[in-house]
């Protein structure tokens, strides 16, 4: 397995309104969606830097781990997203590394795409999400 780019950063923000105006007033790029991941209990705003896309997170209840980590850390980056082709597979891999995985399989993630988290205490800190885009296969 190897990542073919950052495919997004995962940002923890209270309030997209209040937070999506620093990234269109302050560095110009525009929020092309808006959409809430039931999920994972969370609104998401994204912006595109080339290839690589910013993911504002806001939590949608107090169950969210999204509130539980403003709570802990404030707001600020939550976590690096990496572009894989095959996410089940790259979780195997990772896990045959002894990465601790929070997801054993790809899940149903924003924009479509197919995600899986690896533990933050296998990755030196960073919450590690694999993405995978079906819509290239
Ligand atoms: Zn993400």
């Amino acid at each position: 397995m190897k990542p073919t780019h950052i495919e997004h950063i995962g940002i923890a923000v209270k309030s997209l309104e209040e937070a999506i105006p620093y990234y269109e007033k302050v560095l110009g790029l525009e929020c092309y969606a808006v959409e809430e991941v039931a999920d994972q209990k969370v609104k998401t705003a994204f912006f595109k830097v080339g290839q690589t896309k910013i993911e504002l997170l806001e939590p949608t209840c107090e169950e969210s781990t999204i509130a539980s980590f403003l709570e802990k850390k404030g707001p600020g980056v939550h976590h690096i997203a990496f572009a894989m082709d095959d996410v089940n597979q790259a979780l195997h891999d990772a896990e045959e590394k002894e990465v601790r995985l929070i997801d054993k399989q790809g899940r149903n993630g924003a924009e479509g795409l197919k995600i899986g988290f690896l533990h933050p205490k296998s990755t030196g800190g960073v919450l590690t999400e694999f993405c995978e885009d079906p819509k290239k296969k």
